[in-house]
C-alpha cells in the first residue's frame, strides 16, 4: 500500500554535513521525497511534535537537542514506506542498530540519533500535517 511518512534529519546529522548521504540512502531504496524544507524548530514547535514524550526523563534534553540547529523535514512516499523507512533508520539506540542503517552509520548516541521517522499510519498523518500544508506536498 502506498503510504506517506514524516522524516526529520536531526540537528546532529545536519551539523555533520551528512544530509545528502541520508537522502541518498532513501533514494537508493526507491523512496520518493514529495516535500522537503530546512527549518530551525522553536521550543514550542519541538514540544508539540514530541508531546507523547512530555513525561519522560529525557524530554527537556531532547527539546534542547532538537532546537540546537536546523533540521531537514521531509515527507516520504512509497509502498509500505512507514515500516520500510523505520527499518532503514535502525534502532533508536545506535549501539543496537543493525549494520548499514542510517543510525548505525550517522548517529552520535541514543538522543542525538540522526533521524526521525513516524511509527504508524496515525502518527504519520499527524506529523506530516504538523509540518506541511497540502500545497507543499508534490505529486510524483
Ligand atoms: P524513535 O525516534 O526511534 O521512534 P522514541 O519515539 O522512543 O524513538 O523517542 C523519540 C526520540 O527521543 C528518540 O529518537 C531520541 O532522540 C530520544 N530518546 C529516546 N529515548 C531516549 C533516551 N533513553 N535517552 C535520551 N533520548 C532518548
Ligand atoms: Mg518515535
Amino acid at each position: 500500500m502506498i503510504q506517506r511518512t514524516l522524516s526529520i534529519i536531526k540537528p546532529d546529522a545536519v551539523k555533520k554535513n551528512v544530509s545528502g548521504k541520508i537522502i541518498s540512502i532513501l533514494e537508493e531504496n526507491g523512496i520518493k521525497i514529495v516535500a522537503i524544507k530546512m527549518l530551525t524548530l522553536s521550543r514550542k514547535v519541538a514540544e508539540g511534535f514530541y508531546y507523547v514524550h512530555k513525561d519522560k526523563g529525557f524530554f527537556n534534553s531532547l527539546i534542547d537537542f532538537m532546537t540546537s540547529g536546523p533540521v531537514v523535514v521531509m515527507i516520504l512516499e512509497g509502498d509500505n514506506v512507514i515500516e520500510k523507512y523505520r527499518k532503514l533508520m535502525g534502532a533508536t539506540n545506535p549501539e543496537k542498530a543493525d549494520a548499514g542503517t542510517i543510525r548505525k552509520l550517522y548517529a552520535t548516541d541514543i538522543e542525538k540519533n540522526a533521524v526521525h521517522g513516524s511509527d504508524a499510519v496515525e502518527t504519520a498523518d499527524f506529523e506530516t500535517r504538523y509540518f506541511f500544508n497540502a500545497f507543499e506536498i508534490n505529486e510524483r
